[in-house]
């Protein structure tokens, strides 16, 4: 079978795709973009999609628990946590989502995709599930209006700031001993990691700068 070739957009891109669907390269000189998914009930999934394919890789949208197949990474988005976690209950989704990362591929909650990866999460209590060692407070940068944009130093992504949206972002209140801080605004974290399982309390999916995808799924942009 020849390997998948992504739509419009992408028409010189291959996607491969690691796990048992995965196929060898027919031709190993050609640009091997990886597949990565994006949970995709509710939420700017598709905002999530455009920055993966600027960034050289090839989305997925996922929306049944067997789209995750052969994926080499997976982003929650942001959104309504409440209303994802009612879909991601309707079927066997903790589960799987817990194989996902048990499996070493990158996971990466943005805003409410946060919410659902912590540990606790606060303001009201909610079921999440539980990946990584984060106290997450929803709301606590304050309501729809007081949504907000800032630029911020961060190390990993070399000398150029990055502009960072927050549009009714969760407070990330406390961090495990296992989780690395990688951005902070106002003296709190808002990019995290703990292994491969990533988080950020901004929308890294609404401004042109790829530089965060890029790191999380380590892409090479297209040129
Ligand atoms: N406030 C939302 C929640 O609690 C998250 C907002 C967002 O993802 N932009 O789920």
């Amino acid at each position: 079978m020849a390997p998948r070739r992504a739509g419009i957009g992408h028409a010189r891109r291959t996607c491969y795709s690691r796990g048992p669907t995965r196929q060898p390269p027919l031709n190993p000189m050609l640009h091997r973009a990886p597949t990565i998914g994006v949970l995709s009930f509710q939420g700017d999934f598709a905002a999530h999609a455009q920055t993966l394919e600027r960034a050289g890789a090839c989305p997925r949208l996922a929306r049944r628990i067997a789209d995750l197949d052969g994926l080499d990474g997976l982003i929650l988005p942001g959104g309504e946590s409440t209303t994802m976690l009612r879909f991601l209950r309707a079927e066997p989704w903790f589960d799987a989502l817990r194989d996902f990362a048990a499996s070493d591929r990158p996971l990466f909650g943005t805003c409410a995709g946060a919410i659902l990866l912590a540990r606790v999460v606060t303001h009201p209590a909610q079921a999440s599930l539980g990946l990584l060692d984060i106290t997450a407070r929803r709301n606590g940068y304050g309501r729809q209006v007081d949504s907000f944009t800032a630029r911020i130093a961060v190390d990993a992504l070399g000398p150029e700031p990055l502009e960072i949206v927050f549009i009714r972002a969760p407070v990330i209140e406390a961090v495990g001993p296992g989780v690395e801080v990688l951005a902070t605004y106002g003296g709190r974290p808002v990019w995290v990691r703990q292994g491969r399982i990533f988080a950020t309390a901004f929308h890294p999916e609404m401004t042109d700068d790829t530089r965060v995808h890029e790191f999380v799924f380590d892409l090479k942009p297209s040129s």
